[in-house]
């Protein structure tokens, strides 16, 4: 059907939006019938804490046959009022992303491809690694004889991924290992 400015116009000045519109022929079905099939019908709320900085949003994860369907901020929440960060607002993706890594990836030195591992191979490869390089460079005293205890040929980067609860644990295991140069990106 083609409709025309001064059909529009008509409408406008009705005041009566939804039944002209009916009559121009514009319908509500479609609407009617994309609302039946949102992913979060039937699904479970369940409120949570966003992990990733000390600002702890609350979030609802919509759950629905054991799956998170979706994520969005809780706007009963009185801290952040419904609002999420770029980090938060994506958390969905944290655990359905089809490229998440769901097994460690290992490449040789000079190697161009990654090879699987599994995380009991990577723990061991990493720990060797790590006593290594603190063996062989570990400062045990400074240039004027003081016990500084210290490991300055390391640098440690958390990630996003952590919760601050595993930051912290993370963090402290650096600490007693002598590291100086420590990073997170969880900060706002
Ligand atoms: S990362 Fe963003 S959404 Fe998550 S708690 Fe911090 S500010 Fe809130």
């Amino acid at each position: 059907m083609k409709v025309t400015r001064r059909d529009l116009l008509k409408v406008a000045g009705a005041g009566a939006g939804a039944i002209a519109l009916g009559g121009l022929g514009v319908s509500y079905l479609v609407t009617e019938s994309y609302a039946k099939k949102l992913k979060t019908k039937g699904a479970k709320e369940v409120r949570s804490i966003c992990p990733f900085c000390a600002v702890s949003c609350r979030f609802i994860a919509h759950v629905k046959y054991g799956k998170v369907v979706s994520t969005e901020g809780d706007p009963g929440y009185p801290i952040s009022e419904g609002a999420l960060c770029a980090k938060g607002a994506t958390m969905n993706s944290m655990v359905n992303s089809e490229h998440r890594l769901l097994k460690p990836l290992y490449r040789a030195p000079f190697s161009e491809k990654w090879e699987e591992k599994s995380y009991s191979w990577m723990i061991d490869k990493l720990a060797k690694k790590i006593k290594e390089t603190r063996d062989k460079t570990f400062t045990l005293k400074n240039a004027e004889g003081k016990v500084v205890n210290r490991l300055e040929t390391m640098f440690h980067m958390g990630s996003s991924q952590m919760s601050n609860e595993e930051a912290a644990v993370v963090v402290q295991a650096q600490r007693a290992l002598g590291l100086l140069y420590i990073d997170h990106q969880a900060r706002i």
